[in-house]
């Protein structure tokens, strides 16, 4: 049995940070090999909060050209989204800390899935704070409220979408923090751990003396004080170190 499957086998709760390595072999680039949008700064300019405040009918065919291309949309769950839901079916406690905003582990079966960066599959009008699903931000290009007030007209505001822009604060922090330092194995999965303040969580778990496994393409900061380190891609580790079923 290897040193991975054995931290596996001796853990009952344990905390998964993933990052967008772990959706590249559901056809999903990661932040690196995604340069092309990434390094066009006036795209990235606008997705943040405040152009969206002050631009909202301009920000949604942005943010839908970055975040909701059709082939990410049509994405499946990989192997390894598959692997972290059938851990839970092994009787282990697992909750997943995601920096991804596409929905894949829950789609493949995860329970306690907390997006510390949103979803891109959600909305919610910034008025009258319904929430609207992708059907409904597909729909117009510019997604605006239907909901229909006490006088019979609509809201009409433009939606806000539910994934984390610059200027907006990471989600569900305090509640990863302490989750890092009181589970009994902490996964890094796909991550460069180069985006504060989630970059930091690791740092949590090693400070309370829990054990850390990483499985990532490339060296990451944490990999010296790592109990397993392995450079390999998620879709076929994982499935190797516990069964998908
Ligand atoms: P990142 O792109 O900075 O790092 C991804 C890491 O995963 C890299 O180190 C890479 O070597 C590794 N990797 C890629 N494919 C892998 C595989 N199959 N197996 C193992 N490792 C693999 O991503 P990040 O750290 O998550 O930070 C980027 C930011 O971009 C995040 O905030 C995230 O919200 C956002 N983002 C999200 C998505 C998504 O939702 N799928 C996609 C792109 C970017």
């Amino acid at each position: 049995m290897s040193v991975f499957q054995k931290l596996i086998e001796n853990a009952s709760n344990i905390v998964v940070l993933t990052g967008a390595g772990m959706s590249t072999e559901s056809g999903i680039p990661d932040f690196r090999s995604d340069a092309g949008v990434w390094q066009d700064e006036a795209l990235v300019h606008a997705m943040s909060d405040s152009y969206l405040r002050r631009f909202p009918q301009a920000f949604w065919p942005k943010f839908k050209q970055v975040f909701m291309r059709p082939e990410y949309l049509r994405a499946e769950p990989n192997a390894g989204h598959r692997a972290l839901a059938a851990l839970e079916r092994m009787g282990k406690q697992v909750a997943v800390f995601t920096q991804n905003v596409d929905g894949l582990h829950q789609l493949a079966g995860s329970t306690t899935v907390f997006e510390l960066h949103g979803s891109v599959r959600k909305a919610e009008c910034p008025a009258c704070m319904q929430s609207y699903g992708l059907d409904d931000i597909l729909a117009q290009e510019v997604p605006t409220c239907r909901w229909e007030n006490a006088k019979g007209g609509e809201c009409r505001a433009v939606l806000h979408p539910d994934t984390v822009l610059f200027g907006q604060q990471v989600r569900h922090l305090e509640r990863a923090i302490l989750a890092a330092a009181r589970c009994d194995l902490f996964l890094v999965l796909g991550t460069s751990l180069m985006v504060d303040p989630v970059a930091e969580l690791p740092n949590y778990a090693r400070a309370a003396g829990v054990p850390i496994a990483v499985v990532n393409l490339e060296e990451t900061y944490i990999d010296g004080h790592a109990e397993v380190v392995i450079r390999g891609k998620i879709g076929e580790v994982l499935p190797q170190v516990f069964p998908v079923f």
